[in-house]
């Protein structure tokens, strides 16, 4: 059957980025290369106007809401992974999943074993070389603070 509706044709992307700065900076926005908290607002990824964008006023360096995510360098939108994790949420298979996104089983099943992972912020490439800093990590406790769509 094929279905009236596609749910992320009726998310809003907008929401899912404000959701995800809500999660990603609750602290406050800082640069997930020096951490520091000092920088500038500086208008928004080329393609999405709604992810954020900065530029560090301590190492220069400019990054965006998604910098060192997970959902970072993934071709699909953010709202696809919203909603992923909303029905993974709900308990549905990988290839419930895949079939409700319009994914392939091997696309679906990447997403939500990354997902699964919870971890929510990928460790900076410059720690691997010295001790683990397992604070860089920023794990989503099951799917709280997960917008209700
Ligand atoms: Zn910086």
């Amino acid at each position: 059957m094929t279905s009236l509706l596609r749910i992320q044709d009726i998310v809003d992307d907008r929401l899912c980025y404000e959701k995800i700065r809500e999660l990603r900076w609750s602290k406050g926005v800082f640069c997930p290369h020096c951490q520091s908290k000092v920088l500038n607002r500086h208008g928004h990824h080329n393609s999405t106007k709604h992810r954020h964008r900065y530029q560090c006023k301590g190492c220069q360096k400019y990054f965006d809401d998604l910098t060192n995510t997970i959902f970072q360098g993934h071709h699909q939108p953010l709202k696809i992974w919203v909603v992923c994790l909303y029905l993974m949420g709900l308990n549905l298979s990988n290839s419930q999943i895949a079939k409700e996104l319009g994914l392939t089983e091997n696309d679906c099943h990447a997403m939500t074993s990354l997902l699964r992972e919870g971890v929510y912020e990928k460790r900076p490439q410059e720690v691997l070389d010295g001790e683990v800093e397992f604070d860089e990590l920023y794990v989503i406790a099951g799917h709280k603070g997960i917008p209700k769509l």
